[in-house]
């Protein structure tokens, strides 16, 4: 809760509470750690009362299903496998439903979110590796996203790909040349190659939004698509149908290029 991570277990002898405890946990612990660790503490205490005869009560499944496996390989709880295991006395692990009214689920759960007022930390937890990796590459990304945001390339390219992405893009020779501002339109032959910017219609500037949007080359494909022209590019390439039609555009810009 706000960031800060509580657990706190009690002990009932019959109906009567006899004891309760609460520990508030570094604020990077994950549930699952809190859950762990408030059973961890009730199998301690369970052992130092000597009790006999105990039902463990648990809300989480997934700690209990650590605990079932065979193939846990965390060293945690493999250690209250054992304490289990080892003790004299019998321990039941019990599941209960959580937010359902059962009075000691529900007298726990007031006490772990009392723990959190905690000025003290009671357990400290070190970041895990799958934490310190994750961090890292946000680290990355973010630095990634600097880069990108203030770089002085790739202006048209930003435009579609705001964020940065460590997921693989599909090269698409055609689509690329939308992307990239670069390849086949007039625009970008007249900068790099001194050609006329003029669409090969002689009506307009032969930019992506002209050639794509209205120039009447391709008047009857793009009226087959029946799609609504007027959003922005970005919004339109991803709808199936408009990059098919974009494909043929291109291919059409470059079969015209070759004959010129
Ligand atoms: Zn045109």
């Amino acid at each position: 809760m706000n960031g800060k991570v509580g657990s706190a277990f009690v002990i009932y002898l019959g109906e009567d509470e006899i004891d309760s405890f609460t520990y508030r946990l570094s604020d990077n612990s994950s549930v699952f750690m809190a859950e762990d660790f408030d059973i961890n503490k009730a199998l301690d205490e369970i052992i130092l009362r000597n009790l006999d005869h105990v039902d463990l009560i648990t809300d989480s499944r997934s700690a209990l299903m650590a605990l079932d496996s065979p193939f846990e390989k965390r060293v945690y709880v493999n250690s209250m496998k054992k304490k289990i295991v080892n003790y004299s006395g019998k321990i039941n692990l019990k599941w209960v439903r959580a937010h359902k009214g059962t009075k000691g689920n529900e007298r726990a759960d007031y006490l772990a979110k009392l723990a959190i007022e905690k000025q003290e930390i009671d357990c400290l937890f070190h970041e895990t590796r799958t934490e310190i990796r994750l961090k890292v590459k946000q680290n990355m990304i973010q630095s990634w996203q600097t880069r990108w945001d203030s770089s002085k390339n790739g202006k048209v390219t930003r435009e579609y790909f705001k964020k940065v992405c460590v997921k693989r893009v599909k090269g698409d020779f055609y689509l690329n040349q939308i992307y990239t501002g670069h390849g086949v339109f007039r625009t970008h032959q007249y900068r790099f190659f001194g050609k006329t910017n003029i669409c090969h219609c002689g009506d307009e500037i032969g930019d992506m939004q002209h050639v794509l949007l209205k120039c009447r080359l391709w008047n009857i494909q793009r009226n087959q698509l029946k799609i609504k022209l007027n959003n922005s590019l970005n919004i339109l390439l991803g709808q199936e149908k408009f990059r098919i039609f974009c494909r043929f555009v291109i291919q059409s810009l470059l079969n015209l290029e070759i004959e010129t």
